[in-house]
C-alpha cells in the first residue's frame, strides 16, 4: 500500500524512498518554522523523527502553525506535533522530548541523527545546535524568518573546509547574544523578541530546509553548499540570493571535530558519579571531565562567609540569584567550571545531579589531554543499550 503512496516520489529521478524511510532527523524548535518542517516531512515518508521543544501552545501560535488546533493551547508543543505527525504518517517513529536542546538532547543521540533542523528564533539556540553538531559531527539545516524575509543555511561538519554558524557570528550577533546573558548569568529584565511573521514566509522557509536536508539524504550532497545561505525575501522574489560565509580559522567549533577522538563510548548510568564510573574504567588518577557546558558548584559570600550549593548549569541561573539571600552582597563569586577534576567535591555528585540529557556524551581526559576517554549517559531503563557504535 505504502507503494501505492509513494508512486509519484519514486519517479523523481535518483530517488529513494529507502533512504527517507530509514533517515533520522531532529527538529529543534516546534513552533511556526518547526510545524512547517515536520508537516514536510510527514508526508515525505521521513521515518525516524525527533522533536524537542521546552514550550507550550498560546493563541498566536495559531496562525502559523499547521499542526495545532485551537484545543490544544496549553498543551506541549513537542508532544502535540509528534501526535499530528503520527496522523499524517502512522509508519513514522516519532519522538517528543520536552525541554531544551542542550539539555535534554544528549550529543551520544545527536550523532545518530542524518540531519538536524535548526527551527528556533535565537541566535544563542542556534549557536548551542552549532556547537553540538560540529562535536556530533551532525550536518544542520538553519532556518530563519520575520515578517517578510527569512534565510536558510546548511552547516556541515563532515565539510570542515567551510564556514559553520559560529564562524559567521559578527559582532552585532553577539551584541544580541549579550543582551541576553550577563557574565554567562540570563539576566533578568531579559525577554524574548517577539517575532512578527506570516505563514508565507515560514512555509517558503521551511520548505527550503526540507529540500537541501531530502537533497542530503536522497543525493548524497545538496545544491546550497556547506557554509552558505539563501536569503529570501520572500515578499520580494527579485532578492533571492545566496551569501557565502567565509571560514574563521581560529572557530572553537570547528576545533572540536578533532576532538571527537573515536567514535566509541562507554554506556554510563545517570545514577553514577563521575568518580565510580573513573574507577570502573580503570582511569589515571589524575583524570578530569569534560561537561558541554559551564556548571556552577557553589556560591561563596566574602561579605558574610555564606556557602550556598547550587549544582546547576550556568545557563540555568538568572542574574539575581548572584546575589547573597544572607547579607544581600550582590557579588557572589560562584566556583564554577566545566571541566570536572578528580579532587572536586563534585566527583562524588550523581551524574543526573549535573543537568546532563539522556545519551549525552562526556570526555575524561589526562591533565594534559595526552588520553581521552568518553562515555555516554543512559537512564536505568534503556540499559540494554550497547556502548554507541
Ligand atoms: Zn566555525
Ligand atoms: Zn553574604
Amino acid at each position: 500500500m505504502s507503494d501505492d503512496k509513494y508512486d509519484r516520489l519514486k519517479r523523481i529521478p535518483n530517488w529513494s524512498q529507502e533512504k527517507l524511510a530509514n533517515a533520522k532527523v531532529a527538529v529543534f524548535g516546534c513552533g511556526a518554522l518547526g510545524n512547517e518542517v515536520l508537516k514536510n516531512l510527514a508526508l515525505l515518508g521521513v521515518g525516524h523523527i525527533w522533536v524537542v521543544d521546552y514550550d507550550t501552545i498560546e493563541i498566536h501560535n495559531l496562525t502559523r502553525s499547521v499542526l495545532f488546533r485551537e484545543s490544544d493551547i496549553g498543551r506541549y508543543k513537542a508532544e502535540v506535533v509528534a501526535q499530528r505527525v503520527k496522523e499524517l504518517n502512522p509508519d513514522a517513529q516519532v519522538y517528543p522530548i520536552i525541554g531544551k536542546l542542550e539539555f535534554a538532547f544528549g550529543r551520544g543521540l545527536l550523532r545518530e541523527m542524518d540531519v538536524v533542523f535548526g527551527c528556533l528564533d535565537s541566535i544563542g539556540a542556534r549557536r548551542e545546535i552549532n556547537k553540538r553538531c560540529y562535536f556530533a559531527g551532525v550536518p544542520w539545516v538553519d532556518g530563519g524568518i520575520n515578517h517578510q524575509l527569512g534565510n536558510v543555511a546548511l552547516f556541515d561538519p563532515r565539510v570542515p573546509e567551510t564556514a559553520c554558524y559560529r564562524c559567521q557570528m559578527d559582532r552585532s550577533a553577539w551584541e544580541r547574544l549579550n543582551e541576553r546573558y550577563s557574565c554567562g548569568y540570563l539576566k533578568d529584565s531579559f525577554k524574548e523578541p517577539t517575532m512578527a511573521t506570516t505563514i508565507m514566509t515560514s512555509s517558503v522557509i521551511a520548505a527550503y530546509q526540507v529540500e537541501v536536508a531530502v537533497q542530503l539524504l536522497v543525493f548524497g550532497e545538496s545544491h546550497l553548499k556547506p557554509g552558505t545561505q539563501l536569503f529570501l525575501p520572500v515578499s520580494n522574489p527579485m532578492g533571492f540570493r545566496t551569501i557565502e560565509f567565509t571560514l574563521d580559522r581560529d572557530c572553537p567549533d570547528h576545533a572540536s571535530i578533532t576532538q571527537k577522538g573515536g567514535t566509541s563510548a562507554f554506556a554510563a548510568k545517570f545514577d553514577s558519579t563521575p568518580q565510580k564510573v573513573a574507577q570502573e574504567l580503570d582511569l589515571w588518577e589524575d583524570w578530569q571531565l569534560e561537561l558541554p557546558f559551564d556548571f556552577v558548584s557553589k556560591f561563596t559570600c566574602h561579605s558574610c562567609g555564606y556557602i550556598e550549593p547550587v549544582k546547576k548549569p550556568i545557563k540555568e541561573i538568572k542574574q539575581g540569584d548572584t546575589q547573597c539571600p544572607k547579607c544581600d552582597n550582590s557579588n557572589r563569586e560562584a566556583v564554577k567550571y566545566f571541566r570536572l577534576a578528580a579532587d572536586s567535591e563534585d566527583a562524588d555528585l550523581p551524574f543526573r545531579d549535573f543537568g546532563l540529557g539522556e545519551r549525552e556524551l562526556l570526555a575524561y581526559n589526562g591533565q594534559t589531554y595526552q588520553w581521552r576517554v568518553n562515555i555516554e549517559l543512559f537512564s536505568d531503563s534503556k540499559q540494554t543499550h550497547q556502548d554507541a557504535d
